[in-house]
């Protein structure tokens, strides 16, 4: 199956970086959200990644041009989907957001269009549960900054077909991403490994074992990491850390995935990380 027309739904931090490296690839690419001004913000963040490239010399000025003329936006996402041939949405991380679209990408895509989800954890088998084509449902979940992380975990749940899995490899691959194809279980692996590391940070912080800037030093040297679990939290952001704990808690009852209480008093206080300019090294740094 040839893909030539992608569309991504959701411009925010995922879609529109997933969507970049769609048009960067060569693929004419629709990326849609709910307002003009969504998507024009979603545009405005691949300027700027594409001209940080440029800037670096890692990218031509007419490569730059001739991705961003293959980028295409809109607010209505049966309208973009029509001629879609593999739509990947990346709205918010909440199955009522995330299930009436698959029912319009259904209604709106051709017959054999892949729908692909970049959910970080809801079950790929409960979204493809929303079509009627449940075979060619499936997770592909990109890292963040997509345009930088090379890793992509595919997840082919158990309806999804050994054709839908073949030609989403062959796809994620010519976005010049890296894939390891995973079963479709609560935080795949990614986040089944990196929520613990997050979760048990905090939990030495309660017990005062160290101050952040030591337990960050001693965890990058230690394994070379570029970055310990505080200054992670801050980064992934202190509100999605807690929400993915909870949802792999919830999905399977396991006690460690318990979010740690100082996680959730931070979330409360508004100390969501990097991204308000507020996390854990604005409440516990060294004085
Ligand atoms: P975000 O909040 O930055 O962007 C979500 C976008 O979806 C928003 O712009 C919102 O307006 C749009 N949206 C909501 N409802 C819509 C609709 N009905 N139609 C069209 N657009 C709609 O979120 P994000 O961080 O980009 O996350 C998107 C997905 O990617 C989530 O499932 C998240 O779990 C997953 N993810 C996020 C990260 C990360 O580090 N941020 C990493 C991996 C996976």
């Amino acid at each position: 199956m040839a893909i030539k027309k992608v569309c991504v739904v959701g411009s925010g931090t995922m879609g529109s970086g997933i969507a970049q490296v769609s048009a960067q690839a060569g693929y004419e690419t629709i990326m849609v959200d709910v307002t003009q001004e969504l998507v024009d913000r979603g545009m405005n963040m691949i300027k700027t990644s594409l001209g940080k490239f440029v800037e670096k010399g890692r990218m031509k000025q007419e490569e730059m041009e001739g991705a961003l003329a293959r980028l295409h936006t809109s607010t209505d996402v049966k309208e973009a989907a029509r001629n879609a041939d593999y739509v990947i949405e990346a709205v918010f991380e909440r199955a009522e957001v995330k299930l009436p679209i698959l029912k319009q990408l259904e209604e709106a895509c051709p017959k054999q269009t892949i729908l692909a989800s970049n959910t970080s954890g809801i079950p790929i088998g409960l979204l493809a549960s929303a079509t009627k084509r449940p075979d060619k449902v499936i997770g592909t979940h990109f890292m963040n900054p997509v345009p930088l992380m090379r890793g992509v975990e595919i997840i082919k749940s158990l309806l999804t077909s050994e054709e839908t899995l073949k030609v989403t490899l062959d796809f994620v691959s010519s976005l010049g991403k890296e894939t390891v194809v995973v079963k479709d279980s609560p935080g795949f692996v990614t986040n089944r490994i990196i929520t613990l590391v997050l979760n048990e940070g905090a939990k030495l912080l309660e017990e005062n074992l160290a101050n952040i800037e030591d337990m960050d030093k001693i965890i990058r040297l230690s394994f070379n990491w570029p970055m310990g679990p505080f200054e992670l939290a801050d980064l992934i952001g202190i509100d999605v850390t807690v929400d993915l704990l909870e949802g792999i808690y919830q999905q399977t009852g396991w006690e460690r995935y318990k979010p740690a209480p100082l996680l959730k008093r931070m979330v409360e206080i508004g100390y969501t990380g990097r991204k308000v300019g507020k996390g854990f090294y604005q409440l516990f740094a060294k004085a």
